[in-house]
Order: C-alpha cells, then sequence, then structure tokens
C-alpha cells in the first residue's frame, strides 16, 4: 500500500490531490475518526512536496497522529477537556522522524481520554465508530487511528499502547498494529499515561506498511533515557518465511472467555504457520492470572502521578477569572477530566497511599516481574521463537455495551496487558472473520527481537487472504 503510494507520486502523482481527496472524504465520514485536521498544514506540506519532491522514506505520505503525540502547531488535547485548545510548541521524537522522512500529518485521531480505555468511548469527542459496523466500537484507546487506516481515511497512522492500544483496535478494526520493544521507540513528546508500559507504534494496512514505518521511528533519542539505538532493516528483514520457526501456543490464552470463532481462526492460524514450516509447541505462563490486576494497579497508580501535572495553570481547559491557587486547581480538573481518568486518578492514589502501598503497588510490582519471567522462560534459547494468541478474546462489540461496567471493559485486555507488563513486542494482524467482525491474531517475541515478530506475521499475511478484504465503503 505505501510502496504504491510512494510508486504513484514518484511517477508523478499530485501529493496535493492525494492529500485533499483524503480530507473530502474524512469530512464525508460517520467515523468521527479524527478529533482535529490540519488541513493547511498538510496542503502546504503537499504543495510543497509538488513543486521539489523530497527523498525519505515517507516523502509525500500522508499519516495521521493519535491525540496523545504532540505535534508542533497542532492541537494535542488527548481527547479531554482539560487539554482544549492546548498547542505544543514541539513535535514528539517520533514527529521529527517522521517529518525528516518527508512525512505529512493530515490531523489527531480520536482516542479514549488520556489512552484509558479499550473502545474510544471515553473520548470528549464521542466514540469512534467501527468501519466493519457502525453500531460497534473500533477497539482502543487508538481507536481513532485504526478506524481511520481501515476505512482508507488515512494511508497509515501513530498509536500507542500501555495495555493493548494499539493492538486491540488493529484487531476490532481488521488490519495491522506493531507495539514495539519498550526502548525502541522514543517516548519524548507522548503525553505520558503510564510511562513505564508504554510505547509509540504504527497502524497500517499490512505487515510491510507497519515495518517501514518502523525503520522511521525507531531509534535511539536522549530525550528518553529509556530509549536504546535501533539495528532497523526491519523492512528488509521481512522476507525469509518460518522455516524453523517455533511457534509457542501458551495454554493460558484459550477457553473460559474466549469467543469460540476466535479461537477456531487463531488454531487455523497456527496449522498455516505450521504449513509454512513452522513448527509449534503448547507453553505455558502460568502467571496471567495475575496480569490484569497488576497491570491495572500500576497505570493507575502511574497515572495518578503523571496526571498531576494538569493543573489547569500551564495549558489547556480555562474557567472564568483565577481564585486562590487551590479552588482553581481543583475546579478546573473536575470539569476538564471525564469519570473514567477520574476514577483512575482515585484508585491509583489510594494504591500508592501509605499503609496500602505495600498491599498493591509494591505487590502488583512483584507481580509484573513473575510475568516477565513467564515470557523470558517460554521465549527462552531452546523455546519457542514467539508465541501465537489471539489478540482480543472476541470481536468488537457494541457502543455503549461495556462502558457502563468499567471491569467488563478491563477484562477485555486480558491477552494484551501481560506483553506491556514484560516489555516485549507484540503485533497483531487479521486472520478471520466472526459474524463479519476482523478476529486478530496475536504474534509475541522476544525483547527487541521485532524482525522475528514481522517476519513470521508476513508469511502468514502472504499466505492468507484476510489483508485484502476492506469493510465496505463506509461514507
Ligand atoms: N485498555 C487499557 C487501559 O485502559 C490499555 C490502554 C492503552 O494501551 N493505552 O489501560
Amino acid at each position: 500500500m505505501l510502496r504504491d503510494l510512494k510508486e504513484r507520486l514518484a511517477a508523478g502523482a499530485s501529493a496535493e490531490e492525494m492529500v485533499s481527496s483524503l480530507f473530502e472524504k474524512i469530512k464525508r465520514s460517520q467515523l468521527n475518526a479524527y478529533s482535529n485536521l490540519s488541513e493547511d498544514l498538510a496542503l502546504e506540506e503537499a504543495r510543497k512536496f509538488d513543486l521539489a519532491p523530497c527523498s525519505g522514506l515517507l516523502a509525500g505520505i500522508p499519516i495521521a497522529i493519535k491525540s496523545s503525540i504532540s505535534t508542533r502547531g497542532i492541537e494535542t488535547n488527548c481527547s479531554s477537556r482539560i487539554l482544549s485548545g492546548y498547542i505544543p510548541p514541539y513535535d514528539a521524537h517520533v514527529i521529527e522522524r517522521l517529518k525528516e522522512e518527508g512525512a505529512i500529518i493530515i490531523g489527531k485521531t480520536n482516542m479514549d481520554e488520556f489512552a484509558m480505555g479499550s473502545s474510544t468511548e471515553t473520548s470528549c469527542f464521542g466514540p469512534t465508530r467501527n468501519p466493519w459496523d457502525l453500531d460497534r466500537v473500533p477497539g482502543g484507546s487508538s481507536g481513532g487511528s485504526a478506524a481511520a487506516v481501515a476505512a482508507g481515511e488515512a494511508p497509515c497512522a501513530l498509536g500507542s499502547d500501555t495495555g493493548g492500544s494499539i493492538r486491540c483496535p488493529a484487531s476490532f478494526c481488521g488490519i495491522v498494529g506493531l507495539k514495539p520493544t519498550y526502548g525502541l521507540v522514543s517516548r519524548y513528546g507522548l503525553v505520558s499515561y503510564a510511562n513505564s508500559l508504554e510505547q509509540i507504534g504504527p497502524l497500517a494496512l499490512n505487515v510491510d506498511d507497519a515495518a517501514l514505518v518502523l525503520d522511521v521511528i525507531a531509534g535511539q533519542d536522549l530525550r528518553d533515557s529509556t530509549s536504546v539505538k535501533s539495528e532497523g532493516g526491519y523492512l528488509a528483514g521481512l522476507e525469509g518465511g518460518v522455516e524453523g520457526i517455533v511457534c509457542g501456543v501458551p495454554k493460558e490464552y484459550f477457553g473460559e472467555g474466549v469467543d469460540p470463532l476466535v479461537e477456531k481462526s487463531v488454531w487455523e492460524a497456527i496449522s498455516k504457520l505450521e504449513e509454512l514450516g513452522a513448527s509449534w509447541k503448547m507453553v505455558s505462563l502460568p502467571y496471567t492470572k495475575y496480569a490484569l490486576a497488576a497491570y491495572y494497579i500500576i497505570a493507575m497508580s502511574e497515572a495518578s502521578s503523571n496526571l498531576a501535572r494538569f493543573d489547569g495553570l500551564r495549558y489547556g481547559l480555562r474557567l472564568g477569572p483565577d481564585k486562590d491557587w487551590h479552588s482553581t486547581f481543583s475546579e478546573i480538573r473536575a470539569a476538564g477530566f471525564g469519570p473514567e481518568v477520574k476514577r483512575r486518578i482515585l484508585i491509583g492514589t489510594y494504591a500508592l497511599s501509605a499503609g496500602y502501598y505495600g498491599r498493591y503497588y509494591l505487590k502488583a510490582l512483584k507481580a509484573r516481574t513473575l510475568i516477565k519471567e513467564d515470557f523470558e522462560r517460554a521465549l527462552s534459547a531452546g523455546g519457542a521463537d514467539v508465541l501465537v494468541t489471539p489478540t482480543m478474546p472476541f470481536p468488537a462489540f457494541k457502543i455503549g455495551e461495556r462502558v457502563e461496567d468499567p471491569l467488563s471493559l478491563y477484562m477485555a485486555d486480558v491477552f494484551t496487558v501481560p506483553i506491556n507488563l514484560a516489555g516485549v513486542p507484540a503485533i497483531s494482524l487479521s486472520c478471520g472473520f466472526a459474524r463479519g467482525l476482523p478476529i486478530g491474531l496475536q504474534i509475541i517475541g522476544r525483547h527487541f527481537d521485532e524482525k522475528v515478530v514481522l517476519r513470521t506475521a508476513k508469511a502468514y499475511e502472504d499466505a492468507t487472504p484476510y489483508h485484502e478484504t476492506v469493510p465496505k465503503e463506509v461514507v
């Protein structure tokens, strides 16, 4: 897909026409995938490109950006009232990289408020709709990015994944989403929700495109001290197939609570990988049962600290004349944050408070270590090279079906959060349909072993038709 676009541009197609037709499509759309567009800037960049085409891995390619990633001069509000009107004075590292390679930013995508959710329903702009069924959620929290890519409202997009926020919407929208190893991509300029868990990554129509975007955004940046050098070459390393690859199938990721049609498609995918030359064996990740509890305690604790910076004084929402600091702070936070964000700040503050810290936060950190060791054991030398699981236990659910019941929404993340706790890379790609809705296959790898994850995904994609099936025109 991106290769075709690049070829068309190289053959003289107009970037301006390409970008304007995207804007027309977005404006006609019912999906609500974008919170704000950067039409003037994008058209200006496209015109510049047409006059003097630049080289670069993404030269002239339009891209959509999740609203939690800072873009200089373009509103970045995390779909929260408290950041309404906030225009960052600087670019995130990944945005600098995209611009260096010639990409054109077309707008910011809708998301769960501050990335807290799995359905894009907690956005202050209202839910994004799933292009496969407008009554259903697109997944979250990067639901706007995924819906835009699936519906052809952007050729590719960036999202962020703290506990599944790239893979869940990729799964629900039938596209490819990659959460890189913790540290592969700089978080400089990503609005922090739970910074020990999250990574920025690509959402794309196929594995090649995800690998190409990863080539651009991966690498060390001294402004994020957890980022490391990347060896690059993700697109170049895609070929080679799965001959000799050992797939581990964790027994804890099947059974109770998993839609039988999802299980069936994932098993068919495993057979397909076997046909292509891989082998598979059952493995066990015994601490999986503690992952959701550990994740939500850690994520909420970090959120309660990270969101303290939104005091209403430095950026975003203002509410008339200022009073004393305490009242201004409380009133702006009361009006600016939605109910899910408030719930998490309260629970996180509680889990960190004196007397409860040891019982909740510390215990969750210990569970996290055990979960990480589960993955290291299953993926050790002589063990599996990758793990293959469903991304989500079920396909996209109806808008409104779970949002009133936070626990049932949290439970949907059961197969994605362990990966963030362990810090390993994982991709989601389409492996079939249940009742007309896409099903996601998750392929998990060793730390910094994105190449093997991507190569396995590519071999599977090349042998199956699912990535070519697109939702019917939804505008
Ligand atoms: N659904 C998870 C949560 O609400 C993950 C969100 C994310 O990855 N940002 O925390």
